[in-house]
């Protein structure tokens, strides 16, 4: 479950930022997760219990926005909505989209006190 890896080093990334702005407990983790990413957010939402035990995030509460997926259609010059990777466009049916949202799994807001 590469879940797990990816919950490990999001909460690293948490403790580093505590360290540097001096925050010691998280009370909300606001939490982005693309539609084409591949991660799943139950899975995401299971191991962060297991990997926030012990961590400055133990207690917190973790909200899961998801990302629709995006890109940028070379033959029709605009944003599209992506539904796979390596999809075609909706507007024109070719393959020369390149997908500018939805991959990514970031943190978009931590709430601290
Ligand atoms: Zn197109």
């Amino acid at each position: 479950m590469h879940e797990m890896a990816l919950t490990e080093s999001l909460v690293e990334i948490i403790e580093e930022e505590g360290r540097k702005q001096g925050f010691a407990r998280v009370r909300v983790v606001r939490l982005e997760i693309g539609a084409l990413g591949c991660v799943d957010p139950e899975a995401v939402r299971f191991c962060f219990e297991a990997v926030a035990r012990g961590a400055i995030v133990e207690g917190a509460r973790l909200e899961i926005i998801a990302v629709p997926g995006e890109g940028w259609c070379l033959d029709c010059s605009r944003t599209v909505p992506v539904r796979e990777r390596f999809g075609a466009c909706p507007e024109c049916g070719g393959y020369h989209v390149q997908v500018t949202a939805g991959e990514e799994m970031r943190v978009k807001e931590l709430e601290v006190e």
